[in-house]
């Protein structure tokens, strides 16, 4: 192997090895708040709730049994919109539903419920993120007991960007030997890209990211240029309301609600490397880098999940990956 290949080894490993002595506590800043909605709530209410203090995500908490009740994210919206569009006689009933119904419903439209990790945050890092990987959850519930109740406590919930951007902050001094270009190790997905246009209805949008799991559709123009993006975050603001005929509307006019503090796009190039992603990640909130050519053509997508993934287990002997999987 050549020697940016060692380095490039040697960076990755560093990562890993910090990612073993740290724990998810660590990863939370000094002082936070934590939204958690109650599972009675009704979910038309949760989403102004979520829209009004700018998050996407919560987790929810069953207050009969005092439990920690599973997490709350966009997922489980876009699951509402397939249950409004396989029974729209049931309008009136989709309005009453509480977020405890949110298991009824999956199991209403054949979708299989994510499952439900947490992690206890004194894990080390490295569990939190093989555990991630290996559920496809993009963010996780950092659930402890409390020694004198016994009781479930909801502590945090760690995301896919708070740890990359964790492992940012802290490694400079692995991540800037990262310099094999994006395209040499194969990061991200550059075939079968799903794409929509600006006149494509929100629900064809949604319906691709349902059929490919994914969480993010570039939008382009007739000659593949890239305009935009839309994520399945993006459902929230229309459905605000209880307004799911506006479902129909295209991607132009949804993108158009995006909220003022929005906070843009991320592009690179192939030829753009791990190290300034990692810088990039570090100044910015990214969740999603958008590979493009010279002339602002869609060549391929790098998830966050695509960038955990290479972080932890390239180069990773088959033996090892197992015996992890096994412990975790
Ligand atoms: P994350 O898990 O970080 O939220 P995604 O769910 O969007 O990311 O991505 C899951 C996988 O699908 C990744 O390997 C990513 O490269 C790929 N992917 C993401 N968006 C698209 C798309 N529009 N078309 C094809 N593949 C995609």
């Amino acid at each position: 192997s050549s020697p940016l290949d060692k380095e490039q080894m040697q960076g990755l490993r560093g990562i890993r090895e910090f990612l073993k002595v740290r724990t998810s506590y660590d990863v939370l800043p000094l002082s936070f708040r934590l939204v958690v909605l109650d599972n009675d709530l009704l979910i038309k209410k949760s989403l102004n709730i979520l829209l009004q203090n700018g998050i996407v995500s919560a987790p929810l908490w069953d207050s009969r049994n005092s439990a920690f009740a599973g997490l709350l994210t966009s997922t489980d919206y876009i699951n509402v919109i397939q249950y409004y569009c396989q029974f729209p006689e049931e309008i009136d009933q989709v309005d009453k539903f509480r977020l405890s119904s949110l298991r009824e419903i999956e199991r209403r439209i054949g979708v299989v419920p994510l499952e439900t990790v947490s992690v206890h945050p004194m894990r080390p890092l490295y569990e939190a993120c093989r555990r991630m990987l290996r559920t496809r959850a993009r963010r996780i519930p950092l659930v402890d007991t409390d020694d004198e109740t016994g009781r479930e406590t909801v502590v945090s919930v760690i995301t896919q960007y708070r740890i990359l951007k964790f492992i940012a902050v802290n490694n400079e001094q692995h991540t800037v030997l990262l310099k094999k270009p994006v395209r040499d190790i194969g990061l991200g997905t550059y075939s079968s890209l799903a794409t929509a246009t600006m006149g494509s209805s929100v629900l064809d949008v949604i319906d691709l990211m349902v059929k490919h799991n994914i969480s993010a559709v570039p939008i382009v123009d007739q000659n593949f240029k890239l305009l935009n993006v839309f994520e399945a975050v993006d459902v929230i603001p229309c459905i605000k309301g209880g307004a799911y005929e506006e479902l129909a509307s295209t991607v132009g006019d949804a993108l158009s609600r995006r909220a003022d503090d929005f906070g843009g796009i991320y592009i690179c190039g192939e030829d753009d490397r791990l190290d300034s992603i990692f810088d990039t990640i570090r100044k910015s909130r990214v969740h999603r880098l958008v590979v493009v050519d010279d002339d602002s053509r869609l060549k391929g997508i790098i998830s966050l999940s695509d960038i955990l993934k290479y972080v932890l287990l390239f180069g990773e002997e088959e033996d090892d990956i197992r015996q992890v999987g096994t412990m975790i």
